[in-house]
Protein backbone atom coordinates (compact mmCIF):
# COMPACT_ATOMS: atom_id res chain seq x y z
CA UNK A 1 0.00 0.00 0.00
CA UNK A 2 1.86 3.38 -0.68
CA UNK A 3 -1.60 5.37 -0.31
CA UNK A 4 -0.75 8.19 2.06
CA UNK A 5 -2.36 7.41 5.84
CA UNK A 6 -2.43 11.32 6.68
CA UNK A 7 -5.20 11.08 9.41
CA UNK A 8 -4.39 7.81 10.55
CA UNK A 9 -0.77 9.62 11.54
CA UNK A 10 -2.59 12.21 13.26
CA UNK A 11 -5.06 10.06 15.48
CA UNK A 12 -2.55 7.95 16.55
CA UNK A 13 -0.35 10.56 17.54
CA UNK A 14 -2.90 12.51 19.23
CA UNK A 15 -4.13 9.13 21.09
CA UNK A 16 -0.18 8.81 22.49
CA UNK A 17 -0.13 12.21 23.62
CA UNK A 18 -3.36 11.75 25.65
CA UNK A 19 -1.82 8.79 27.30
CA UNK A 20 1.26 10.34 27.93
CA UNK A 21 1.75 11.10 30.86
CA UNK A 22 -1.41 9.49 31.94
CA UNK A 23 0.12 6.42 33.50
CA UNK A 24 0.50 4.68 30.06
CA UNK A 25 3.44 4.93 28.06
CA UNK A 26 2.50 6.21 24.26
CA UNK A 27 4.39 2.90 22.80
CA UNK A 28 1.48 1.07 24.70
CA UNK A 29 -0.76 2.55 21.84
CA UNK A 30 0.64 0.43 18.89
CA UNK A 31 -1.11 0.35 15.29
CA UNK A 32 -1.74 -3.02 13.43
CA UNK A 33 -3.39 -1.69 10.35
CA UNK A 34 -5.98 1.37 9.01
CA UNK A 35 -7.88 1.56 5.67
CA UNK A 36 -7.87 4.91 4.91
CA UNK A 37 -9.05 6.50 1.57
CA UNK A 38 -10.54 10.17 0.42
CA UNK A 39 -14.21 9.10 -0.25
CA UNK A 40 -16.53 10.84 -2.60
CA UNK A 41 -20.02 11.88 -1.54
CA UNK A 42 -22.91 13.26 -3.57
CA UNK A 43 -25.57 14.84 -3.50
CA UNK A 44 -28.33 16.96 -5.05
CA UNK A 45 -29.45 20.31 -4.03
CA UNK A 46 -32.61 21.62 -5.59
CA UNK A 47 -33.57 25.00 -5.53
CA UNK A 48 -37.26 26.36 -5.95
CA UNK A 49 -38.30 30.20 -6.17
CA UNK A 50 -38.68 31.99 -3.36
CA UNK A 51 -40.85 35.43 -3.05
CA UNK A 52 -41.59 37.28 0.24
CA UNK A 53 -43.73 40.35 -0.02
CA UNK A 54 -43.62 42.71 3.19
CA UNK A 55 -45.71 45.62 3.05
CA UNK A 56 -46.14 48.83 6.03
CA UNK A 57 -48.38 52.45 5.54
CA UNK A 58 -47.84 55.30 6.92
CA UNK A 59 -49.13 59.51 6.69
CA UNK A 60 -46.61 61.44 4.18
CA UNK A 61 -44.55 60.93 1.64
CA UNK A 62 -42.04 58.20 0.97
CA UNK A 63 -38.71 59.32 1.51
CA UNK A 64 -37.23 56.45 -0.56
CA UNK A 65 -35.08 57.25 -3.30
CA UNK A 66 -34.91 55.44 -6.53
CA UNK A 67 -37.71 53.66 -6.21
CA UNK A 68 -40.66 52.90 -8.59
CA UNK A 69 -43.73 54.86 -7.10
CA UNK A 70 -47.30 54.21 -8.14
CA UNK A 71 -50.23 56.45 -8.18
CA UNK A 72 -52.86 54.53 -6.32
CA UNK A 73 -53.01 51.38 -4.27
CA UNK A 74 -54.36 49.62 -6.28
CA UNK A 75 -51.75 49.73 -8.92
CA UNK A 76 -49.28 48.68 -6.28
CA UNK A 77 -51.46 45.72 -5.73
CA UNK A 78 -50.93 44.80 -9.28
CA UNK A 79 -47.34 45.25 -9.85
CA UNK A 80 -47.05 42.83 -6.83
CA UNK A 81 -48.90 39.82 -8.67
CA UNK A 82 -47.03 41.00 -11.74
CA UNK A 83 -43.54 40.50 -10.09
CA UNK A 84 -44.60 37.80 -8.03
CA UNK A 85 -45.80 36.00 -11.56
CA UNK A 86 -42.97 37.06 -13.38
CA UNK A 87 -40.28 35.57 -11.16
CA UNK A 88 -41.68 31.76 -10.75
CA UNK A 89 -42.21 32.25 -14.62
CA UNK A 90 -38.67 33.09 -15.60
CA UNK A 91 -36.02 31.14 -14.71
CA UNK A 92 -33.08 33.74 -14.36
CA UNK A 93 -33.53 33.73 -10.68
CA UNK A 94 -32.04 29.72 -10.71
CA UNK A 95 -28.95 31.41 -12.37
CA UNK A 96 -28.64 34.37 -10.22
CA UNK A 97 -29.10 32.01 -7.62
CA UNK A 98 -26.26 29.22 -8.69
CA UNK A 99 -24.26 32.30 -9.30
CA UNK A 100 -25.01 33.47 -5.25
CA UNK A 101 -24.06 29.70 -3.77
CA UNK A 102 -20.77 29.76 -5.95
CA UNK A 103 -19.34 32.73 -3.41
CA UNK A 104 -19.98 30.39 -0.79
CA UNK A 105 -18.06 27.69 1.33
CA UNK A 106 -20.44 24.57 0.30
CA UNK A 107 -22.63 25.36 -2.41
CA UNK A 108 -25.04 24.63 -0.56
CA UNK A 109 -24.76 21.50 0.57
CA UNK A 110 -26.29 19.92 3.71
CA UNK A 111 -28.60 23.07 3.24
CA UNK A 112 -32.33 21.47 3.67
CA UNK A 113 -35.30 23.44 4.03
CA UNK A 114 -33.09 26.79 4.07
CA UNK A 115 -33.29 30.23 2.22
CA UNK A 116 -31.18 31.65 0.01
CA UNK A 117 -31.58 35.85 -0.96
CA UNK A 118 -29.30 37.92 -2.19
CA UNK A 119 -29.32 41.76 -2.10
CA UNK A 120 -29.79 43.11 -5.95
CA UNK A 121 -33.03 40.75 -5.59
CA UNK A 122 -34.66 43.05 -3.42
CA UNK A 123 -37.05 45.88 -5.16
CA UNK A 124 -38.91 48.02 -3.17
CA UNK A 125 -42.63 49.57 -4.54
CA UNK A 126 -44.27 52.88 -3.72
CA UNK A 127 -47.87 54.27 -3.99
CA UNK A 128 -49.06 57.39 -2.25
CA UNK A 129 -52.56 58.30 -2.55
CA UNK A 130 -54.81 61.05 -0.71
CA UNK A 131 -56.09 60.84 2.48
CA UNK A 132 -59.86 59.18 2.25
CA UNK A 133 -61.05 61.43 5.32
CA UNK A 134 -59.64 64.53 4.82
CA UNK A 135 -59.06 64.23 0.72
CA UNK A 136 -55.73 65.14 0.87
CA UNK A 137 -56.62 68.96 2.12
CA UNK A 138 -55.02 67.74 5.17
CA UNK A 139 -56.95 69.32 7.41
CA UNK A 140 -60.64 69.86 8.41
CA UNK A 141 -63.14 72.97 8.90
CA UNK A 142 -62.71 74.20 13.21
CA UNK A 143 -66.22 72.31 14.78
CA UNK A 144 -65.58 75.18 17.23
CA UNK A 145 -65.85 78.05 14.95
CA UNK A 146 -67.58 76.43 11.77
CA UNK A 147 -64.51 77.49 10.20
CA UNK A 148 -64.77 81.58 10.84
CA UNK A 149 -61.41 81.17 13.13
CA UNK A 150 -64.04 83.52 15.72
CA UNK A 151 -66.78 83.31 18.17
CA UNK A 152 -68.98 85.87 19.20
CA UNK A 153 -67.80 87.54 22.38
CA UNK A 154 -69.29 86.54 25.39
CA UNK A 155 -69.35 89.08 27.23
CA UNK A 156 -70.73 91.89 24.74
CA UNK A 157 -72.38 89.29 23.27
CA UNK A 158 -71.16 90.70 19.96
CA UNK A 159 -71.84 94.40 20.45
CA UNK A 160 -68.90 95.46 20.92
CA UNK A 161 -70.09 97.47 24.51
CA UNK A 162 -70.42 96.76 27.65
CA UNK A 163 -72.35 98.54 30.54
CA UNK A 164 -70.16 101.31 31.67
CA UNK A 165 -68.04 99.62 34.38
CA UNK A 166 -67.24 103.20 36.13
CA UNK A 167 -70.81 104.37 36.50
CA UNK A 168 -72.79 101.07 36.31
CA UNK A 169 -74.25 102.18 33.31
CA UNK A 170 -76.38 104.97 34.79
CA UNK A 171 -74.35 107.91 32.76
CA UNK A 172 -73.71 110.23 36.16
CA UNK A 173 -69.75 110.90 37.78
CA UNK A 174 -69.85 108.24 40.85
CA UNK A 175 -67.40 111.67 41.98
CA UNK A 176 -69.76 114.36 41.28
CA UNK A 177 -73.77 112.92 40.00
CA UNK A 178 -74.14 116.17 38.50
CA UNK A 179 -71.66 115.92 35.70
CA UNK A 180 -71.59 113.06 33.12
CA UNK A 181 -69.71 109.62 33.55
CA UNK A 182 -66.11 110.89 32.48
CA UNK A 183 -65.78 107.36 30.84
CA UNK A 184 -68.57 106.55 28.89
CA UNK A 185 -69.36 110.13 28.73
CA UNK A 186 -72.64 110.17 29.98
CA UNK A 187 -73.76 107.60 27.08
CA UNK A 188 -74.24 105.00 29.59
CA UNK A 189 -71.90 101.92 27.43
CA UNK A 190 -67.86 101.85 26.80
CA UNK A 191 -66.05 99.46 24.45
CA UNK A 192 -66.23 95.90 25.41
CA UNK A 193 -62.71 95.79 27.58
CA UNK A 194 -62.49 91.64 26.33
CA UNK A 195 -62.60 92.03 22.57
CA UNK A 196 -61.58 95.38 22.21
CA UNK A 197 -64.83 96.44 20.62
CA UNK A 198 -64.52 94.09 17.81
CA UNK A 199 -67.47 91.96 19.05
CA UNK A 200 -65.53 88.52 18.95
CA UNK A 201 -63.19 86.29 19.83
CA UNK A 202 -59.73 84.14 18.80
CA UNK A 203 -61.46 80.44 18.39
CA UNK A 204 -59.02 78.62 20.53
CA UNK A 205 -59.06 75.23 19.31
CA UNK A 206 -57.82 76.07 15.35
CA UNK A 207 -56.02 79.86 17.05
CA UNK A 208 -58.39 81.81 14.42
CA UNK A 209 -57.52 79.04 11.44
CA UNK A 210 -60.83 78.48 11.18
CA UNK A 211 -59.18 74.28 10.25
CA UNK A 212 -57.87 71.94 12.53
CA UNK A 213 -55.31 69.26 11.20
CA UNK A 214 -57.05 65.71 9.68
CA UNK A 215 -57.05 63.37 12.32
CA UNK A 216 -56.80 60.14 9.88
CA UNK A 217 -53.59 61.30 8.30
CA UNK A 218 -52.39 63.66 11.28
CA UNK A 219 -52.04 66.06 9.00
CA UNK A 220 -50.07 64.88 5.85
CA UNK A 221 -53.04 64.94 3.90
CA UNK A 222 -51.57 61.76 2.19
CA UNK A 223 -50.92 57.87 2.46
CA UNK A 224 -47.93 56.01 1.62
CA UNK A 225 -47.79 52.16 1.13
CA UNK A 226 -44.43 50.35 0.61
CA UNK A 227 -43.91 46.85 -1.05
CA UNK A 228 -40.34 45.31 -0.20
CA UNK A 229 -40.29 42.56 -2.44
CA UNK A 230 -37.16 40.04 -1.60
CA UNK A 231 -36.45 37.45 -4.26
CA UNK A 232 -34.57 34.51 -3.60
CA UNK A 233 -34.37 29.91 -3.73
CA UNK A 234 -34.90 27.65 -1.05
CA UNK A 235 -32.60 25.00 -0.72
CA UNK A 236 -32.98 21.48 -0.51
CA UNK A 237 -30.10 18.98 -0.16
CA UNK A 238 -30.54 15.54 -0.32
CA UNK A 239 -27.45 13.13 0.22
CA UNK A 240 -27.34 10.74 -3.36
CA UNK A 241 -26.86 6.78 -3.04
CA UNK A 242 -24.44 5.80 -0.20
CA UNK A 243 -23.99 2.37 -1.23
CA UNK A 244 -20.38 1.00 -1.46
CA UNK A 245 -19.38 3.47 1.42
CA UNK A 246 -17.93 2.30 4.74
CA UNK A 247 -20.87 2.57 7.31
CA UNK A 248 -18.52 3.82 9.55
CA UNK A 249 -18.08 7.03 7.43
CA UNK A 250 -21.88 7.05 7.09
CA UNK A 251 -22.28 7.20 10.85
CA UNK A 252 -19.00 9.67 10.96
CA UNK A 253 -20.76 12.09 8.96
CA UNK A 254 -24.25 12.23 10.98
CA UNK A 255 -22.59 12.44 13.94
CA UNK A 256 -19.97 15.63 12.23
CA UNK A 257 -23.82 17.54 10.86
CA UNK A 258 -24.08 16.69 6.83
CA UNK A 259 -24.21 20.67 6.80
CA UNK A 260 -21.04 20.74 9.10
CA UNK A 261 -19.07 19.41 6.19
CA UNK A 262 -18.00 22.22 4.38
CA UNK A 263 -16.44 23.90 7.88
CA UNK A 264 -13.61 22.49 7.49
CA UNK A 265 -14.78 18.52 7.44
CA UNK A 266 -14.14 18.17 3.60
CA UNK A 267 -13.95 19.76 0.38
CA UNK A 268 -17.30 20.29 -1.36
CA UNK A 269 -17.39 21.28 -5.32
CA UNK A 270 -19.78 21.09 -8.15
CA UNK A 271 -20.13 18.12 -10.38
CA UNK A 272 -19.40 19.74 -13.71
CA UNK A 273 -22.55 19.05 -15.78
CA UNK A 274 -22.37 15.99 -18.62
CA UNK A 275 -23.11 17.49 -22.24
CA UNK A 276 -24.78 14.17 -22.88
CA UNK A 277 -27.55 14.64 -20.54
CA UNK A 278 -28.15 18.39 -19.15
CA UNK A 279 -29.43 18.80 -15.69
CA UNK A 280 -32.05 20.89 -14.81
CA UNK A 281 -31.98 24.35 -14.25
CA UNK A 282 -32.70 23.70 -10.73
CA UNK A 283 -30.97 21.52 -9.58
CA UNK A 284 -27.04 21.26 -8.81
CA UNK A 285 -25.05 18.30 -8.44
CA UNK A 286 -22.25 18.42 -5.52
CA UNK A 287 -19.49 16.18 -4.13
CA UNK A 288 -17.73 16.52 -1.21
CA UNK A 289 -14.21 14.48 -0.69
CA UNK A 290 -13.64 13.23 3.02
CA UNK A 291 -10.70 11.50 4.10
CA UNK A 292 -11.93 8.43 6.39
CA UNK A 293 -9.93 5.67 8.02
CA UNK A 294 -10.97 2.77 9.83
CA UNK A 295 -8.04 1.77 12.21
CA UNK A 296 -7.11 -1.09 14.25
CA UNK A 297 -5.02 -0.25 17.13
CA UNK A 298 -3.67 -1.81 20.22
CA UNK A 299 -3.54 0.26 23.53
CA UNK A 300 -1.97 -1.41 26.23
CA UNK A 301 -2.33 -4.99 24.53
CA UNK A 302 -6.14 -4.81 23.92
CA UNK A 303 -7.27 -4.40 20.44
CA UNK A 304 -10.04 -1.88 19.22
CA UNK A 305 -10.97 -0.74 16.34
CA UNK A 306 -11.21 3.27 15.77
CA UNK A 307 -12.31 5.21 13.19
CA UNK A 308 -11.56 8.60 12.19
CA UNK A 309 -12.94 10.87 9.72
CA UNK A 310 -13.26 14.62 8.21
CA UNK A 311 -9.68 16.81 7.20
CA UNK A 312 -9.70 17.75 11.27
CA UNK A 313 -9.43 14.35 11.98
CA UNK A 314 -12.50 13.74 14.24
CA UNK A 315 -11.94 10.84 16.19
CA UNK A 316 -14.35 8.52 16.79
CA UNK A 317 -15.14 4.85 18.97
CA UNK A 318 -12.45 5.41 21.05
CA UNK A 319 -12.38 3.12 24.04
CA UNK A 320 -12.13 4.89 27.26
CA UNK A 321 -8.48 3.76 27.94
CA UNK A 322 -7.53 6.77 30.62
CA UNK A 323 -9.90 5.15 32.81
CA UNK A 324 -7.91 2.33 33.80
CA UNK A 325 -4.50 4.13 32.59
CA UNK A 326 -5.57 6.12 35.64
CA UNK A 327 -6.35 3.45 38.21
CA UNK A 328 -3.97 3.34 40.53
CA UNK A 329 -4.12 7.63 40.72
CA UNK A 330 -7.83 7.64 40.73
CA UNK A 331 -7.56 5.35 44.29
CA UNK A 332 -4.83 7.68 45.63
CA UNK A 333 -7.45 10.35 44.95
CA UNK A 334 -10.14 8.86 46.43
CA UNK A 335 -7.99 7.97 50.12
CA UNK A 336 -6.88 11.75 49.85
CA UNK A 337 -10.61 12.52 49.42
CA UNK A 338 -11.65 10.62 52.54
CA UNK A 339 -8.40 12.19 53.86
CA UNK A 340 -6.47 8.98 55.01
CA UNK A 341 -3.47 10.17 52.91
CA UNK A 342 -1.94 13.67 51.99
CA UNK A 343 -3.15 14.76 48.21
CA UNK A 344 -0.39 13.85 45.70
CA UNK A 345 -0.95 14.51 42.34
CA UNK A 346 1.94 12.83 39.77
CA UNK A 347 -0.21 12.27 36.36
CA UNK A 348 -1.19 14.66 34.20
CA UNK A 349 -4.52 14.63 33.96
CA UNK A 350 -4.82 14.62 37.58
CA UNK A 351 -2.64 17.59 37.56
CA UNK A 352 -5.02 19.08 35.13
CA UNK A 353 -8.40 18.09 37.54
CA UNK A 354 -6.08 19.95 40.80
CA UNK A 355 -5.96 22.86 38.60
CA UNK A 356 -9.48 23.49 37.14
CA UNK A 357 -10.90 22.75 41.08
CA UNK A 358 -8.49 25.61 42.19
CA UNK A 359 -10.03 27.86 39.86
CA UNK A 360 -12.82 26.96 41.07
CA UNK A 361 -13.65 24.97 38.16
CA UNK A 362 -15.29 21.40 39.52
CA UNK A 363 -17.68 21.11 36.72
CA UNK A 364 -16.65 17.29 34.82
CA UNK A 365 -17.42 19.12 31.47
CA UNK A 366 -13.50 21.25 32.31
CA UNK A 367 -11.96 18.23 32.50
CA UNK A 368 -13.62 16.29 29.49
CA UNK A 369 -12.63 19.54 27.60
CA UNK A 370 -8.99 18.89 27.77
CA UNK A 371 -9.68 14.99 27.27
CA UNK A 372 -12.20 14.75 25.08
CA UNK A 373 -11.65 11.32 24.01
CA UNK A 374 -10.24 8.28 26.38
CA UNK A 375 -12.06 9.65 29.64
CA UNK A 376 -15.77 8.75 30.16
CA UNK A 377 -17.99 10.67 31.33
CA UNK A 378 -18.51 8.90 34.66
CA UNK A 379 -14.38 8.45 35.35
CA UNK A 380 -14.02 12.69 34.79
CA UNK A 381 -16.92 12.94 37.11
CA UNK A 382 -15.48 10.76 39.69
CA UNK A 383 -12.23 12.63 39.41
CA UNK A 384 -13.35 16.33 40.06
CA UNK A 385 -15.74 15.08 42.60
CA UNK A 386 -13.04 13.32 44.46
CA UNK A 387 -10.25 16.45 43.84
CA UNK A 388 -12.76 18.78 45.19
CA UNK A 389 -13.13 16.59 48.35
CA UNK A 390 -8.99 16.59 48.90
CA UNK A 391 -8.79 19.64 48.55
CA UNK A 392 -11.20 20.22 51.61
CA UNK A 393 -9.40 17.56 53.48
CA UNK A 394 -6.21 19.43 52.61
CA UNK A 395 -7.65 22.63 54.70
CA UNK A 396 -9.83 20.90 57.36
CA UNK A 397 -7.11 21.10 60.43
CA UNK A 398 -7.26 24.94 59.78
CA UNK A 399 -10.44 25.62 59.21
CA UNK A 400 -11.77 23.44 62.39
CA UNK A 401 -9.17 25.74 64.32
CA UNK A 402 -10.51 28.82 62.86
CA UNK A 403 -14.02 27.59 63.10
CA UNK A 404 -13.83 26.72 66.58
CA UNK A 405 -12.14 30.90 67.18
CA UNK A 406 -14.98 32.07 65.11
CA UNK A 407 -17.58 30.81 66.94
CA UNK A 408 -15.88 32.19 70.27
CA UNK A 409 -15.17 35.52 68.96
CA UNK A 410 -18.85 36.21 67.27
CA UNK A 411 -20.01 35.10 70.78
CA UNK A 412 -18.29 37.53 72.60
CA UNK A 413 -18.78 40.36 69.85
CA UNK A 414 -22.49 39.50 70.47
CA UNK A 415 -22.37 39.42 74.55
CA UNK A 416 -20.20 42.73 74.14
CA UNK A 417 -23.37 44.34 71.96
CA UNK A 418 -26.28 43.12 73.75
CA UNK A 419 -25.39 42.71 77.90
CA UNK A 420 -22.90 45.92 77.62
CA UNK A 421 -23.67 49.31 78.38
CA UNK A 422 -21.52 50.15 74.85
CA UNK A 423 -24.98 51.12 72.78
CA UNK A 424 -27.15 52.86 75.64
CA UNK A 425 -25.71 56.19 74.84
CA UNK A 426 -27.79 55.43 71.35
CA UNK A 427 -31.08 56.25 71.01
CA UNK A 428 -32.92 53.02 70.63
CA UNK A 429 -33.64 53.31 67.12
CA UNK A 430 -30.13 53.29 66.53
CA UNK A 431 -29.27 51.11 69.06
CA UNK A 432 -32.16 48.17 67.00
CA UNK A 433 -30.62 48.77 63.65
CA UNK A 434 -27.04 48.06 65.11
CA UNK A 435 -28.60 44.69 66.54
CA UNK A 436 -30.01 43.64 63.39
CA UNK A 437 -27.20 44.23 61.05
CA UNK A 438 -24.83 42.56 63.54
CA UNK A 439 -25.92 38.99 62.72
CA UNK A 440 -25.21 39.75 58.82
CA UNK A 441 -21.67 41.75 59.19
CA UNK A 442 -20.68 38.82 62.03
CA UNK A 443 -21.34 35.78 59.88
CA UNK A 444 -19.88 37.92 56.70
CA UNK A 445 -16.55 38.20 58.52
CA UNK A 446 -16.46 34.54 59.93
CA UNK A 447 -17.58 33.49 55.82
CA UNK A 448 -14.43 35.83 55.18
CA UNK A 449 -12.08 34.34 57.37
CA UNK A 450 -13.05 30.61 56.71
CA UNK A 451 -12.67 31.22 52.90
CA UNK A 452 -9.14 33.05 53.31
CA UNK A 453 -7.81 30.57 55.40
CA UNK A 454 -8.67 27.89 52.99
CA UNK A 455 -7.15 29.72 50.59
CA UNK A 456 -4.14 30.47 52.25
CA UNK A 457 -3.50 26.81 53.16
CA UNK A 458 -3.89 25.41 49.57
CA UNK A 459 -1.34 28.74 48.37
CA UNK A 460 1.41 27.51 50.55
CA UNK A 461 0.60 24.08 49.39
CA UNK A 462 0.56 24.57 45.43
CA UNK A 463 2.27 28.23 45.01
CA UNK A 464 2.92 28.28 41.54
CA UNK A 465 -0.93 27.26 40.61
CA UNK A 466 -2.94 30.20 40.05
CA UNK A 467 -6.16 30.15 43.00
CA UNK A 468 -9.95 31.16 42.55
CA UNK A 469 -9.87 34.80 44.83
CA UNK A 470 -12.38 32.19 47.24
CA UNK A 471 -12.62 28.87 48.03
CA UNK A 472 -15.05 26.44 49.49
CA UNK A 473 -15.58 26.96 53.73
CA UNK A 474 -16.86 23.11 53.50
CA UNK A 475 -19.60 21.56 55.53
CA UNK A 476 -17.42 22.62 58.82
CA UNK A 477 -17.61 26.29 57.44
CA UNK A 478 -21.46 26.44 57.10
CA UNK A 479 -22.01 24.36 60.03
CA UNK A 480 -19.89 27.20 61.79
CA UNK A 481 -22.42 30.29 60.48
CA UNK A 482 -25.32 28.44 61.16
CA UNK A 483 -23.91 28.28 64.27
CA UNK A 484 -22.84 31.72 65.13
CA UNK A 485 -26.44 32.60 63.31
CA UNK A 486 -28.63 30.58 65.72
CA UNK A 487 -26.19 31.80 68.67
CA UNK A 488 -27.29 35.67 67.93
CA UNK A 489 -30.88 34.36 67.89
CA UNK A 490 -30.70 32.93 71.59
CA UNK A 491 -29.38 35.81 72.77
CA UNK A 492 -31.38 38.39 71.39
CA UNK A 493 -34.25 36.40 72.68
CA UNK A 494 -32.70 36.10 76.09
CA UNK A 495 -32.30 39.55 76.19
CA UNK A 496 -35.80 40.70 74.51
CA UNK A 497 -37.88 38.31 76.40
CA UNK A 498 -35.93 37.22 79.52
CA UNK A 499 -35.01 40.80 80.25
CA UNK A 500 -31.53 39.80 81.34
ZN1 LIG B 1 -56.57 63.38 6.26
ZN1 LIG C 1 -62.20 77.50 15.35
ZN1 LIG D 1 -66.94 92.09 23.77
ZN1 LIG E 1 -70.22 105.54 32.30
Amino acid sequence: MTEQKTITTTALSRLQALAQGNGLAPEAIKLVESKEATYTLTGVLNMTPHIEVRTNAYNGRSKLKGVQVLSTFAALNEEITKAQQAFEKEDSWAKEAVAELKKTKGYGWGQSDSLLTWSDKKTTLVATENCPTCNGTAQHPCPDCQGIGFTTCPHCEGRGQELCYLCGGNGQDPANPAKPCPTCNGTRYAPCRHCNQTGRLLCPPCQGKGFIPCESCQGAGVITREAHITKGARLSFSLSATSGLPSGLLRAVSRLGEANLPKGHADIALVPEDPEKPQKKTTLLLEAKIPYADIKIVINGKGAIIACAGKMGRLLGIPAFLDSALKEPRRELARAAHGAIPLKVTTRAMQDALKLALEGKTNPNALRRLYPVGLSGDVAKEIMDHMELALRAQTRKLRLILAAFCLMASGGVFALFFFSPLLTPLSIKTATLIKAALPVLVVGADWFVLSQAARWALKRKFPTLPLAATQSIGRTGYATLGLVFALYVVLFLAVTFLRF
